[in-house]
C-alpha cells in the first residue's frame, strides 16, 4: 500500500493554507520545516511561517501579575530560525501568485516512502503563459542539518523569460496569538543576526539569541539547470541588508525547464563548536554526493523504518494511511540525538512553544520501545540528563528530598506559567518512571536501568515520600495536585495520580533489587545513599496508598472532592462553547465535575490490575459522561480501555476520532501544529487496544479482535530483540517471529513458543 497523503485544491483559502503549512511539514526530528508555500501567502494571511530546531531556544520572561514565592519568571520557548524557503517565480516579468493569474491544479503531496513532499502547480500568467511547477522539498534523516528544496518550471505554451529568486532570510520573529493560551503571546524576535556572508555562491548567516546566548547558522545554497536548448542568462547572489537573494535567470524554449536546487543547512552552538565550519563541510558533502544520494538514502531509511513498524489495516485503505501518517510524524517529531526530545506539536508548528511534556514519555515513547528501542533509550536517556533541574524544581517547590521533573520544558527546567495545571501536575514523575519500567520490561536492558533508570525511579520515589503522608487511618494520601485532567486541579489523593506514585514506589524498589540480583547496585546505593530502611518506605507507602473508591457508585473518584461537585450537562452544553477552556474561567470549570480528558479511565489501561472489571467498566461509563475530550490526549486512551472492557463498538470509535484528528482537523488547531501525543495513543489504541498487547514481567500477552468493518490488521514489534509480526483477521490470528531468539507469547491466555520460520495460527477468539 503507498503511503502517500495528496490533497488536491479546489479552493485555496487561508484556512487550507494554514492548516497544510503543519499537514504537508517536512522534519527530521532535528529540523523542522513549515509547509509554508514557497512564494508566500498573501499578506493578510494568518499563517506561521518558520523553521526550527529541536532544543535550540531562547529564554524570555515570563510576566506574573502577581510574583509569589518561586514562580516561575521566565520561560525557554523554541525559535523561529530564519526563512530559507522563500522562492519567487518570475515568468516573463510576472511573478507567480496563486491567487492572481488563473490556477489550473495545485497539488500537494506528502510521501511518505521517500520522505518529500512536493507541490505540483499549473498556472497561467495574465496572458496565458502557462507554467507547470514541480517543487520537491525534504529534510534528511542521514544529513540532519539538510533540508532541500529542487523546484522546476516548465514553460509548457510560451517561450520566454523565467528569473527564480531564492532568499535567504535569517531576520525573522516567531508567530504570536495573544487570543489563545496554547500559543506563545507576544510576537518573539529574540535571534540576533552577528554575521551574514558570501562564499562561493552561498549566503550563510550566524545569530545568536538574546539570552540564552546559544548559536546557530543557516546557509543557503542556489544552483539551476535548464532542459533541451533553454540557456541561463544570469546567475547572481546579493545581500540586501540582512537578506541573502540569489537571482537565476534564463530564457526557455517551449516544452523545456528550469531547474533551481537550493540546498539548506543549519548547524547550532548546542551541538557543535563551529557552527559555520560545520555547515559549509556539510554543504560540501551534499555537493560531492549530489541530492539523488540523499533522495536515495531518504527511501532507504524510510524502508527499514516501515519495515519495523509497519501496520496493514486490512479493508479500510482510508484509515490505513492515517496511522502511517500518525507513526510517519511520530518519527518526523522524534529527536535524532541526545539534545532534545519530541515536543507537543513535534516540529511541525509554535503550538506550545517546543515544549516537552508527559505526553512523550506517556503517549509517544511506547511506539517507540516496542519499534525502535534504541530511539526510545535516546529520549529517555535525554530526560535523565535533566534529572539534577529536577531536584532543584523540586526545592524550589518545597521539597527537601527527590526530583519533580517540570509540566513543560526544553533543558529541564520549569516553564509553566500557570502552576495549577502546570507544576501541581506532579504525576508527570510517574509518567516518567513508568516509560523507564516499560523500556525495561520490552528490552530487558538493565544496563541501562543501572545507568539511567534507577537513579529517576528513586529520585522520583523519594519525591512521592516527600510530598505525601499518613492519615488517621493509615493511608498515605498525596495532596494538592492536579491529576491529567485539566479542568479539575489542585485536588487531594488524584486516582490517576495515587496509583501512578504506587507504581513508581513498587518499581523503584523493584528494580533496586533486579539491580542487586545482578551485582549492579553497588555503587549507586553509594552515590545515592540508598538503604533498605528506604526501599521498605517505599514499599509500605505503596503499599498503603489510598486509592479511592465509592460504595454508592461502585467507581473510583477521581479525587477527595470530585463527587461532591454538581455535574457538568456535557450533552447539553452548546457546540460553540467547547473547548470549555477557551469559553469559562478555570475556576467555574474547577468547580464541576467535568473532564478535559482521560484521567481515571487512563489508569485502567497503564494499572489495569489495580481493579476488578466491574469497578473499571462503572467508572468507565461514569466518566464518559462527564468527559469533553477537549485535549487531544483523550480519545485514543477512552478507546484503548474500551477495548479492554470488550465494549468494542466504542474501541473503534474513539479510535475513529483519534487517528484522523489532525488530516480531518477536528481540533480546530491543526494549523498550530500536529498532536504528537494523540499519533501516539493512536497507535496504542491498535496494539493495546483491539489487539490487547501487554508486557509485563511475566512476558507478553495478546487478546485481539477485528474492529468495525476491518477484515483484518497486522503489525510488528520488537520484544527483547526479537521481531514479531502479528496479524489477526476475522477468522484466526497468526504469530511470526522475523528476526532473533525464540519468544514466549500468550494468546488469549494460553502459551506458546514462537520459533524462527515457524508461523503460529490459531483461532479468532476475540
Ligand atoms: C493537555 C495536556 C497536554 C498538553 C500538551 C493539554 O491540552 O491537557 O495533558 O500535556 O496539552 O499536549
Amino acid at each position: 500500500m503507498d503511503k502517500i497523503i495528496t490533497k488536491i485544491y479546489t479552493d485555496f483559502n487561508e484556512e487550507s493554507c494554514s492548516l497544510d503549512e503543519t499537514i504537508f511539514h517536512n522534519a527530521n526530528g532535528y529540523i523542522g520545516v513549515r509547509g509554508a508555500l514557497e512564494e508566500g501567502a498573501p499578506a493578510q494571511w494568518d499563517t506561521m511561517r518558520g523553521i526550527y530546531i529541536n532544543g535550540f531556544y531562547d529564554i524570555i520572561p515570563m510576566k506574573q501579575a502577581e510574583m509569589l514565592c518561586n514562580f516561575v519568571d521566565k520561560k525557554e520557548t523554541m525559535l523561529n530560525v530564519a526563512d530559507t524557503m522563500t522562492i519567487n517565480c518570475i515568468i516573463d516579468g510576472e511573478m507567480l501568485d496563486l491567487t492572481k493569474g488563473t490556477l489550473i491544479e495545485h497539488k500537494r503531496i506528502l510521501d511518505m516512502q521517500r520522505g518529500v513532499t512536493k507541490r505540483e502547480i499549473i498556472w497561467e500568467t495574465s496572458s496565458a503563459k502557462r507554467v507547470k511547477i514541480n517543487i520537491t522539498r525534504m529534510t534528511s534523516f542521514e544529513l540532519l542539518s539538510l533540508f532541500s528544496i529542487e523546484y522546476k518550471v516548465e514553460a509548457v505554451n510560451f517561450e520566454g523569460d523565467i528569473r527564480l529568486l531564492s532568499s535567504h532570510n535569517p531576520d525573522v520573529a516567531n508567530y504570536c496569538n495573544p487570543k489563545d493560551p496554547r500559543l506563545a503571546a507576544e510576537s518573539l524576535k529574540n535571534l540576533t543576526v552577528k554575521e551574514f556572508f558570501m562564499n562561493e555562491g552561498s549566503s550563510i548567516a550566524i545569530s545568536e539569541t538574546g539570552v540564552s546566548k546559544l548559536r546557530m547558522c543557516s546557509l543557503a545554497d542556489n544552483s539551476i539547470r535548464v532542459s533541451g536548448k533553454s540557456s541561463i542568462t544570469q546567475e547572481k547572489t546579493d545581500l540586501f541588508g540582512k537578506q541573502g537573494v540569489y537571482t537565476g535567470s534564463c530564457h526557455i524554449c517551449k516544452g523545456d525547464s528550469v531547474t533551481l536546487t537550493k540546498l539548506c543547512i543549519f548547524t547550532d552552538s548546542i551541538r557543535c563548536r563551529d557552527i559555520a565550519g560545520r555547515a559549509a563541510a556539510d554543504l560540501e558533502l551534499v555537493k560531492q554526493r549530489g541530492l539523488e544520494y540523499y533522495y536515495k538514502s531518504q527511501a532507504d531509511y524510510l524502508s527499514a523504518f516501515w519495515a519495523g513498524c509497519d501496520m496493514e489495516i486490512d479493508g479500510d485503505d482510508d484509515m490505513n494511511s492515517a496511522v502511517a501518517f500518525n507513526m510517519y510524524e511520530l518519527l518526523q517529531s522524534a529527536a535524532k540525538d541526545a539534545y532534545a526530545s519530541i515536543a507537543a506539536k513535534g516540529m511541525s508548528g509554535e503550538g506550545y512553544e517546543g515544549h516537552y511534556f508527559w505526553d512523550t514519555e506517556t503517549f509517544i515513547i511506547p511506539f517507540f520501545t516496542l519499534t525502535n528501542p534504541a530511539l526510545s533509550k535516546m529520549l529517555l536517556r535525554y530526560r535523565y540528563k535533566t534529572l539534577d533541574k529536577a531536584r532543584v524544581n523540586a526545592l524550589l517547590l518545597g521539597h527537601k528530598n527527590g526530583a519533580l521533573f517540570p509540566w513543560r520544558t526544553i533543558t529541564g527546567t520549569e516553564c509553566s506559567g500557570y502552576f495549577v495545571s502546570g507544576s501541581a501536575a506532579y504525576h508527570i514523575n510517574a509518567d516518567i518512571a513508568y516509560a523507564f519500567v516499560n523500556y525495561y520490561l520490552t528490552t530487558g536492558d538493565l544496563d541501562f536501568m543501572r545507568e539511567a533508570g534507577e537513579e529517576v525511579l528513586i529520585e522520583t520515589a523519594r519525591l512521592w515520600m516527600d510530598l505525601g503522608c499518613y492519615n488517621s487511618d493509615n493511608k498515605f494520601v498525596l495532596n494538592v495536585v492536579t491529576g491529567p485532567d485539566e479542568y479539575t486541579c489542585m485536588v487531594n489523593n488524584n486516582y490517576y495520580t495515587n496509583v501512578a506514585a504506587k507504581y513508581n514506589l513498587n518499581w523503584a524498589a523493584k528494580m533496586h533489587k533486579l539491580l542487586e540480583d545482578a551485582g549492579m547496585a553497588k555503587s549507586l546505593d553509594e552515590r545515592l545513599n540508598i538503604t533498605e530502611t528506604e526501599l521498605k518506605a517505599f514499599e509500605t507507602a505503596a503499599e498503603k496508598m489510598l486509592l479511592l473508591y465509592d460504595e454508592k457508585l461502585g467507581i473510583n473518584p477521581q479525587d477527595d472532592s470530585f463527587l461532591s461537585k454538581p455535574v457538568w450537562d456535557v450533552a447539553n452544553t452548546p457546540k460553540d462553547k467547547f473547548p470549555l477552556l477557551l469559553n469559562y474561567h478555570p475556576l467555574h470549570l474547577y468547580r464541576y465535575q467535568v473532564c478535559k480528558q482521560a484521567d481515571t479511565v487512563l489508569s485502567y489501561f497503564m494499572f489495569e490490575n489495580e481493579q476488578p472489571e466491574d469497578v473499571m467498566k462503572r467508572s468507565y461509563e461514569y466518566y464518559e459522561k462527564i468527559t469533553t475530550h477537549d485535549s487531544s490526549l483523550s480519545t485514543c486512551v477512552f478507546s484503548i480501555v474500551a477495548s479492554r472492557l470488550g465494549l468494542k463498538e466504542k474501541a473503534y470509535d474513539y479510535f475513529g476520532d483519534s487517528a484522523k484528528l489532525d488530516l480531518m482537523n477536528t481540533h480546530n488547531n491543526t494549523k498550530h501544529g500536529i498532536h504528537t501525543a494523540n499519533m501516539g495513543g493512536c497507535y496504542m489504541a491498535i496494539v493495546n487496544g483491539f489487539a490487547s498487547l501487554r508486557i509485563s514481567e511475566e512476558g507478553i500477552s495478546l487478546s485481539p479482535f477485528v474492529p468495525g468493518s476491518w477484515k483484518g490488521y497486522g503489525f510488528k514489534f520488537v520484544y527483547k530483540g526479537s521481531l514479531i509480526k502479528i496479524k489477526a483477521d476475522r477468522k484466526e490470528v497468526s504469530m511470526e517471529l522475523l528476526d532473533g531468539d525464540a519468544v514466549d507469547i500468550k494468546l488469549y491466555g494460553k502459551n506458546y513458543q514462537l520459533l524462527k520460520d515457524n508461523k503460529l495460527v490459531a483461532a479468532m477468539e476475540g
